[in-house]
């Protein structure tokens, strides 16, 4: 995980601390403490007749995802997942429901990041974004083996759903 090395106010080197038992960054020349948090995000499970929606990163973490992305200031995660699934997939997203959230620190390879993963249906006409190499319709019941992030364990816990909601 990437850590900050200089201060958001001075532009001074940040230096590790303890403070009341916690490391924190903290600003040699003007005391500023840069507290870290986990970044928000959504992914969405879009659920067509044949299986689910999955896209080919371009980018790293390389591998198959659901679509998804990070929460833009001043927007609620419901039109977050609306406005990345319409950019990844061109696919208006209707009854999105909140499925589980997932905050592993190790989730992302990149930073700790929080998501909160939605299940909704997509229509209209499906095709890839400049973010993504390739989209395709997961078969009901298959886990590709090169997912990104954690969404293996995503579809592990979606697929359980399924087949205990079937009992
Ligand atoms: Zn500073």
């Amino acid at each position: 995980m990437k850590k900050a090395k200089y201060c958001i106010r001075c532009g001074g080197k940040l230096e590790q601390k303890e403070i009341n038992g916690k490391i924190r960054l903290i600003c040699q020349k003007c005391g500023y403490i840069h507290y870290q948090n986990p970044i928000p995000t959504v992914d969405i499970i879009i659920e067509k007749d044949e299986g689910i929606v999955l896209i080919k990163r371009k980018n790293p973490p390389y591998g198959w995802a659901l679509p998804g992305g990070f929460v833009d200031y001043g927007e609620s995660l419901e039109e977050a997942v609306e406005r990345e699934a319409k950019e990844e997939t061109n696919l208006n997203i209707i009854d999105a429901r909140q499925f589980h959230t997932y905050s592993d620190p190790k989730r992302d390879p990149r930073f700790h990041t929080v998501t909160t993963v939605f299940i909704g249906k997509g229509e209209g006409m499906m095709k890839p974004s400049d973010d993504a190499e390739k989209i395709k319709v997961l078969k009901k019941g298959e886990i590709p083996s090169n997912l990104a992030f954690d969404h293996k364990k995503i579809l592990e816990d979606y697929l359980k759903k399924d087949f205990e909601k079937s009992r």
